[in-house]
């Protein structure tokens, strides 16, 4: 159980195809996880998710402690029957929820007591009861209790640095089930030298697998990137490496070519439903007046559900006249359009063209933030010539 096996390295870069096989089936690597925060992805069914090609699904300990309990969830027989997904999955712990959702929180060395930003209530994380918790959920891969601090903060992360480690070395004596793999999670904000730390205290601690937290939370790319390109070389060979809530197209494939193994992000869902839809050129606003009478499929060539039977003309309808059917189908297209990117991705390595593909890629793929910037500049412009 949970044997990884790497099948292919890039040599042009630190890309490789794995296999890691867990107790609900094996995952070939890289891999993206979509999430279902409240043991759902939001709009689709088991069903769909299967015929998206998705193997490896998320969850939310924070949330399913809330609500519904994780005990409940237990009684069930945990998430998999609960959610009727019985493939692989994988719970963060709740700390960035912790620290990004609850409305109180007082940090002591044993834990953190919080209050729910649902009602407000009083809660408390410990490194143990976050792992009783995650064993009640059940998920093949759980993680690490962790803190995340704000990235650029060096103070802060030096001694949120020292309450993470020393959890996770809690966490570890805490684990009972052996049909769980526990992640460790290395943090540090963008500071090289904390992140060489960290992977190092989590590597003597010797996880089945190891996770970098605390990105893609409002450090730029660069500094993601960079530090990635400090992180990476410190962990494992042998173990898979989860980036955790990363991300967004490009962010994948620069995180594939520095040797990430797992992915997840909200991000392809959650833009869905407000008519985002991801395209190999970037990401489409569906509301856009162009589209009103599109005849074309949101991505010519995709073989989902969505672009297999509807135009973008239907789709903008959908949302414009805010039928549930609008969010249901951009979600299909976009979590397949993930999937999609990540099964390419494991054949140009596995074909030895990862190089390419991912120059070819980040070239034809429009960030939507320098559209917006674009936007921007031609208003000022405008604006300017106006005067
Ligand atoms: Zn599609």
């Amino acid at each position: 159980m949970f044997n990884f096996t790497i099948i292919t390295d890039d040599p042009q870069t630190d890309a490789r195809t794995g296999i890691f096989e867990t107790p609900h089936g094996r995952l070939l690597t890289p891999v993206f996880a979509p999430v279902g925060t409240q043991a759902t992805v939001k709009t689709l069914t088991p069903r769909d998710l299967a015929e998206s090609g998705a193997t490896l699904v998320l969850a939310n300990n924070y949330h399913l402690y809330l609500r519904p309990g994780t005990k409940l969830v237990a009684e069930f027989g945990g998430l998999h029957s609960f959610m009727g997904w019985p493939g692989p999955m994988l719970t963060d712990s709740g700390g960035f929820q912790v620290f990004s959702l609850a409305q109180m929180r007082k940090l002591d060395p044993d834990g953190v007591t919080f209050r729910s930003h649902i009602d407000g209530s009083l809660h408390r994380f410990t490194p143990e009861s976050a792992i009783v918790s995650q064993e009640d959920l059940g998920a093949d891969i759980i993680m690490c209790l962790d803190e995340c601090p704000e990235p650029l903060d060096r103070k802060y992360n030096e001694d949120a640095l020292a309450r993470t480690h020393a959890w996770a070395a809690r966490c570890r004596t805490a684990k009972r089930r052996p049909d769980q793999a526990l992640f460790g999670i290395v943090q540090g904000g963008v500071f090289p030298d904390l992140r060489v730390e960290s992977a190092r205290t989590l590597r003597a601690l010797d996880f089945p697998g190891y996770a970098i937290g605390g990105l893609s939370v409002g450090e730029t790319k660069e500094q993601m990137y960079a530090t990635l390109d400090v992180t990476v070389p410190e962990l494992p060979v042998a173990r898979p490496r989860y980036l955790m809530g990363v991300g967004a197209p490009e962010d994948v494939v620069e995180g594939v070519a520095r040797g990430i193994d797992i992915f997840d992000c909200v991000l392809p869902t959650r833009v869905a439903r407000n008519g985002g839809l991801l395209t190999c050129q970037g990401r489409m606003n569906l509301r856009n007046a162009r589209y009103a009478a599109d005849p074309l499929p949101i991505e010519p060539g995709c073989d989902c559900y969505a672009c297999q039977h509807f135009s973008r003309a239907y789709l903008r309808h959908l949302f414009k006249t805010e039928e549930i059917l609008g969010l249901h189908l951009a979600t299909v297209h976009n979590v397949r359009f993930m999937i999609r990117l990540m099964e390419e991705i494991r054949q140009h390595i596995a074909a030895g063209t990862f190089a390419a593909f991912r120059s070819a890629f980040l070239a034809g793929y429009h960030l939507p933030d320098q559209d917006v910037r674009h936007a921007q500049k031609e208003k000022r412009r405008q604006a300017a010539n106006r005067k």
